[in-house]
C-alpha cells in the first residue's frame, strides 16, 4: 500500500533561519521560571478530588486481608499487559488494584466528548491477533478502546479478581515476611510477594495554579473527569444540550481540547478557547476498517505493522520499506525515504539530521498553511499556527477543530504573552487586561507526566529495604537494571518510561516490559525462591551503559516550547519521555531476550 501524497512547500521556499528565530522567540515567550511548580493537583473544593469517580458509584466491599503472589498496581494498559503476560507465564495468583472503577486506565477516566485515540488503532490496541478483535476504524473511539481493555481481562481470566475503586496509598517491604505490605484507602492489608508498578503516564490530572482559582463561583472540572450532569448528554451520546444558555471556557489546546472543542462549539452559547501554545493539527481521514485488507492479513501482521510505525515515528525505514501508517506521525520519514531513494542517502549522521531538520520545517510549514486555509479570521488563524519543530509537542489531527473557530459563538483567547491565564475572578477569568465572564471553566490542562514521582504516582509512601523511600532513592534520577528493577527494592518492578527502550506505541512499550517482568516473577516462583533483587553493581553498570549510549536531545529541546515532553522547558529532563536506550528499540528488545534466554537472571541475587 502507498500513502496518498501530501504536498509540502519546496525546501528553498522555507526561510529556515527566520523560522529558527521565530521558534526561539515563541519558546522564550512561554518559558516560566517556576517550571512544574506552576501546576497543582486537583483537590476537593477547587475541582473534584481526582480519586472521586464521576462515572461509577463506589460500592461497599469487604476488607481484603491476604497473602498473594503478585499485586499489579494499575488496571490500565500497563497493568493489563503485565497481567496478560503473567497469565501466559503460568502465574495466576495476582490481582490488579486500581483507583478507577474498571479496566482501562486513561480510557476509563477520560470520557470527554469526541474522545478518540490519535494513534493508528491497528498498532495501538494490543493483542489483536491473539484476541481476534479488530478496531472498527483507523482512530478508535475511547469506548471501543476501553471495551477492548476489559475484554482482554475477561478473556485471560483476571477480570473478576481486580480490586477497583481502591487506591494504594502505602507500600513497604517487610524484611521478616519477605513480602510487600500493601495499604489501601479501603483499609485492606495485603501481603504481596511481588509488586508491579503500572502507574501509567497520564494518571494524575494537573491544574494550572492560577491566582484566584479558589474564588471562581461557577462550575469547574478537569477534562479527565467530564461532568455530563452539568453539560448534558452522556459518554455514549455527547449531546451537550445543557450548555445552550452557558458561556464556557476551555483552558488548554492539547490533544484533549482539540477533540472536545468541536462539540463544545456546537452546543455552548459562547465558547472561549484559551490558548497558550497552539497544537499542530493535520487532517484526519478516519475510514472504517477495510474488509478486503483485513482478509488479506497474514499471521504476525500486527508486530510487523508496529515495527513499521516504530521505525517511521522514532527511527528510520529499512531500505525499500513502505509506510503502512500514512498519517502525521510518519510523514517526515515517508517523505525523506522517497527523497533519499531519488537523490541518494546522506553520507553521515550529521548530514542525515540536517536533511531531517529541513523536512521538519517543510512539514510544519504545510501545517501552518492548513490553518490559514481553514480559519477565516486572519488574526485568529495566525494565533493558531504552531511555530516549533515536529515532535516538540504531540502531533494531532482533526477535521473539525479549525472550522470551529469560524462559528460566531467561538472566540480564541491567546494568553501566550502572559504565559497562561493570569487570574480567575468570581465570575470568570482575566486575559490580556480584560475579564471574560463565564459559567463554566473546563481544564483541559493535561497530566503530571514528567514531574517528580511523588506528584504523579499519588502514593504516600513506598519504602524498600532499610526504610529507604523510592522517592529519595531516585531523587537524582532513576537507577535501574533494564528500567524494570532497582537495588534496595526487592521484588518490585516498574512499567513506564524509566530508563528502558522507547516505543511509539505505548501499549507495545508497556507490553514488552510486562513480558519481561512476568518472566522474572515466574522464574523466581518456579525456583521456589522468595526474593529477587538487582545487585548494586549490575544496576550501576546498566546505568553507566545507558548514559553512555543515550542520544543527547538537548539541542532539539532548546528549540521546543515548554510542555510535558521537556518538563516545562528543561533541556535534559530527569524523567524525559524520550530518554531511552540509545541503540534503538530492536536492540533493546534483543538485549532483554538474550538476558532471559541466558537463564541465570544475571545481575540479581536470589534468596530462598
Ligand atoms: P496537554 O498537556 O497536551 O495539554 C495541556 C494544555 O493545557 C496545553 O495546551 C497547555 O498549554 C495548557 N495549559 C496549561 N497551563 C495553562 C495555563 N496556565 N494557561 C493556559 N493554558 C494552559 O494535555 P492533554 O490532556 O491535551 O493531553 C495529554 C496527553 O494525553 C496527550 O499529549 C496524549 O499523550 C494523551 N491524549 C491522547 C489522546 C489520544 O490519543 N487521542 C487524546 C487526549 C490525550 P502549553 O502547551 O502552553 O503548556
Amino acid at each position: 500500500m502507498t500513502c496518498a501524497t501530501t504536498a509540502i512547500p519546496p525546501a528553498d521556499s522555507v526561510d529556515i533561519e527566520a523560522l529558527r528565530g521565530k521558534y526561539r522567540h515563541e519558546r522564550n515567550k512561554r518559558l516560566r521560571a517556576e517550571g512544574q511548580a506552576q501546576y497543582v493537583r486537583p483537590t476537593g473544593g477547587v475541582v473534584e478530588n481526582f480519586t472521586a469517580d464521576p462515572h461509577l458509584p463506589i460500592a461497599p466491599r469487604d476488607l481484603v486481608n491476604e497473602d498473594i503472589d503478585v499485586i499489579v498496581l494499575g488496571a490500565g494498559w500497563g497493568g493489563i499487559m503485565a497481567s496478560y503476560y503473567l497469565t501466559q507465564a503460568g502465574v495466576s495468583n495476582f490481582r490488579n488494584v486500581d483507583t478507577a472503577g474498571d479496566f482501562g486506565g486513561v480510557w476509563y477516566w477520560n470520557r470527554y466528548p469526541g474522545i478518540q485515540c490519535d494513534n493508528d488503532a491497528y498498532c495501538y490496541l494490543p493483542l489483536l491477533e491473539e484476541t481476534g478483535f479488530m478496531p472498527s476504524k483507523k482512530f478508535s473511539d475511547g469506548r471501543e478502546i476501553q471495551g477492548h481493555a476489559r475484554a482482554i481481562a475477561e478473556k485471560y481470566g483476571f477480570a473478576d479478581r481486580a480490586l477497583f475503586h481502591t487506591h494504594i496509598n502505602a507500600l513497604a517491604w517487610d524484611e521478616g515476611l519477605k513480602r510487600w505490605r500493601v495499604g489501601t484507602n479501603r483499609g485492606d492489608d495485603i501481603r504481596a510477594r511481588f509488586v508491579v508498578m503500572a502507574c501509567g503516564v497520564l494518571n494524575m490530572p494537573k491544574l494550572p495554579g492560577i491566582p484566584g482559582i479558589d474564588c471562581f463561583k461557577g462550575k469547574m472540572f478537569h477534562s479527565a473527569r467530564w461532568d455530563y450532569g452539568y453539560t448534558g448528554g452522556s459518554y455514549a451520546a455527547p449531546v451537550l444540550d445543557k450548555l445552550a444558555d452557558k458561556s464556557v471556557a476551555i483552558i488548554g489546546t492539547g490533544a484533549t481540547a482539540i477533540q472536545a472543542v468541536p462539540h463544545l462549539a456546537k452546543y455552548a452559547k459562547q465558547l472561549y478557547v484559551v490558548q497558550r501554545t497552539p497544537s499542530s493539527v493535520d487532517e484526519r481521514p478516519n475510514p472504517p476498517t477495510d474488509a478486503a485488507w483485513l482478509a488479506g492479513l497474514e499471521p504476525g501482521w500486527q508486530a510487523e505493522r508496529r515495527g513499521n510505525f516504530q521505525r517511521a515515528a522514532m527511527e528510520f525505514f529499512k531500505p525499500g520499506e513502505l509506510d503502512q501508517i500514512c498519517d502525521i506521525w510518519t510523514e517526515i520519514t515517508r517523505n525523506l525515504s522517497v527523497e533519499f531513494a531519488e537523490h541518494g542517502w546522506p553520507e553521515d549522521t550529521a548530514a542525515f539530521m540536517a536533511r531531517r531538520e529541513v523536512m521538519d520545517y517543510q512539514v510544519m510549514e504545510r501545517l501552518r498553511t492548513r490553518v490559514a486555509a481553514l480559519v477565516k479570521d486572519g488574526d485568529t488563524a495566525e494565533a493558531l499556527k504552531p511555530y516549533y519543530r515536529h515532535l516538540c509537542k504531540r502531533p494531532l489531527s482533526s477535521d473539525d477543530y479549525y472550522p470551529a473557530f469560524n462559528r460566531p459563538n467561538v472566540t480564541l483567547v491567546d494568553v501566550s504573552e502572559t504565559k497562561g491565564v493570569s487570574e480567575l475572578t468570581p465570575d470568570g477569568f482575566m486575559a490580556n487586561g480584560r475579564e471574560y465572564k463565564v459559567d463554566c471553566l473546563i481544564f483541559a490542562s493535561g497530566f503530571e507526566v514528567t514531574s517528580e514521582l511523588e506528584r504523579r504516582w499519588g502514593i504516600d509512601t513506598i519504602v524498600g529495604r532499610g526504610g529507604v523511600s523510592i522517592y529519595d532513592h531516585w531523587r537524582g534520577g532513576p537507577k535501574t537494571l533494564h528500567g524494570t528493577m532497582t537495588h534496595g527494592f526487592p521484588n518490585q518492578f516498574f512499567i513506564g518510561y524509566i530508563q528502558g527502550g522507547a516505543n511509539a506505541s505505548v501499549t507495545e512499550q508497556f507490553g514488552r516490559q510486562g513480558e519481561h517482568i512476568a518472566h522474572v516473577i515466574a522464574e523466581v516462583l518456579k525456583r521456589g525462591a522468595r526474593v529477587a533483587e538487582v545487585s548494586e553493581a549490575a544496576q550501576d553498570e546498566y546505568v553507566r551503559r545507558f548514559e553512555e549510549l543515550e542520544m543527547d536531545m538537548s539541542a532539539f529541546q532548546a528549540e521546543c516550547p515548554p510542555g510535558y515532553f521537556n518538563n516545562e522547558g528543561e533541556l535534559k529532563p530527569k524523567w524525559g519521555l524520550f530518554r531511552s536506550w540509545g541503540e534503538g528499540w530492536d536492540a533493546f528488545m534483543a538485549m532483554l531476550e538474550a538476558w532471559r534466554d541466558d537463564g541465570r537472571l544475571a545481575g540479581m541475587s536470589i534468596e530462598y
